[in-house]
């Protein structure tokens, strides 16, 4: 049995080979539910998504989200729209009151659908239609994501990290006087002080991370636990694949509980950098305005419960655990199966 834990990118592309070294009926994914949102009133969850999608081989493999050959046609209609009735093209918070009512897992992250702010495609909103209304219906978004693992015919086991809203708001330097900024700020109802709060896909997917990032907070996350399910999956051998510490990794170590279980349990992390040179994604900069190094070093401080690291041949950091050196670049499955057998060999060297 093994379980690994998902952001968007990095995991999903790891697990591409993990069929050849992990037995798929015996592997768990635990995917990071921080980045989620709603988005005209669809729950939209991009980390579980993309692992839902590239198990059920269905992926984008050029962007790494959504369906491959989608259309776009409701998304660009909705714009079009917007556009006709003079809406700035930004996202668009509910109201402040909003951000707490209507479902539960939704909140601090609702938007309107006006100016839609991400691309979704015709396949991919049926998915978010089909996962809302199943929620409507009662059920819990591990009950959901059961129902459409099972649609897309995962071998693998993939669950959400908690059936608790946790949202990934980003404080930034940058000020806005617009209608949209006076929303957010309201919405940021339990700090005062802060007044540049952006939820993270508005930074990263609206704003292509260009703000200064001054602190990352994990709204929810006090009250959040992992799902029993995600409890048993972490007594299991845990690999943390080549992800995002601060954003995919960070809101599932906030759960205490979640804590507490890796510090137990034997874990191997691939490093997402060589040395301080990151592979892709904002990694860097909001490791920067948390605190830790921009580097393999930093991941390693990151990730205290960790066992032992994956590190690629040209890493020279020198860490206080086991390493395993091999090429980490993952482009093909043949890469992911090499990484994956180094993860093999850092777990024998372990126990
Ligand atoms: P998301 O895409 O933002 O949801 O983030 P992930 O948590 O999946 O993070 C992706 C991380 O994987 C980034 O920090 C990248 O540096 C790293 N990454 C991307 N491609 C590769 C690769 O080919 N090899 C390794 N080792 N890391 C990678």
């Amino acid at each position: 049995m093994v379980t690994f834990l998902a952001g968007g990118t990095g995991t999903p592309k790891l697990l591409q080979g993990a069929p050849a070294v992990f037995d798929p009926a015996a592997t768990t994914v635990i995917a990071n539910t921080g980045d989620d949102v709603e988005l005209a009133g669809h729950l939209v969850c991009p980390d579980i998504d993309t692992v839902l999608f590239s198990e059920g081989g269905v992926l984008d493999t050029d962007r790494w989200w959504g369906i491959e050959n989608d259309t776009t046609n409701t998304h660009t209609e909705m714009a079009d729209l917007a556009n006709k009735a003079g809406f700035e093209n930004t996202p668009r918070y509910l109201s402040a009151d909003a951000q707490t009512s209507g479902r539960q897992i939704s909140q601090w992250r609702r938007f309107s659908g006006v100016a839609e702010f991400m691309e979704i495609g015709d396949r991919d909103r049926a998915v978010h239609l089909l996962r809302t209304s199943l929620l409507d219906e009662g059920k819990c978004l591990s009950e959901v994501i059961e129902i459409l693992t099972d649609a897309f015919e995962l071998d693998i086991d993939l669950i959400p990290m908690s059936d608790d809203p946790v949202a990934t708001l980003i404080h930034t330097e940058a000020g806005s006087e617009s209608d949209t900024a006076q929303k957010r700020n309201e919405a940021n109802e339990n700090d005062e002080t802060a007044t540049e709060l952006m939820h993270f896909q508005e930074y990263w997917v609206h704003n292509r991370a260009e703000p200064s990032i001054v602190d990352v907070e994990f709204r929810g996350v006090d009250t959040a636990t992992p799902t029993p399910m995600v409890k048993t999956a972490l007594t299991d051998p845990v690999v943390i694949g080549p992800s995002n510490p601060v954003t995919s990794i960070g809101p599932m170590i906030a759960m205490d509980e979640f804590d507490s279980a890796l510090e137990t349990t034997p874990v191997i992390a691939i490093s997402p950098f060589i040395n301080d040179r990151v592979f892709s994604g904002p990694a860097a900069s909001l490791m920067k305005a948390v605190g830790f190094e921009p580097s393999t070093a930093g991941v390693a401080e990151a990730y205290s419960f960790a066992d032992a690291f994956i590190l690629d041949t040209a890493d020279q950091t020198n860490l206080d655990r086991p390493v395993v050196r091999t090429d980490i670049q993952l482009n093909t499955d043949s890469d992911a199966k090499r990484v994956l057998q180094a993860v093999q060999t850092a777990f024998e060297k372990i126990t």
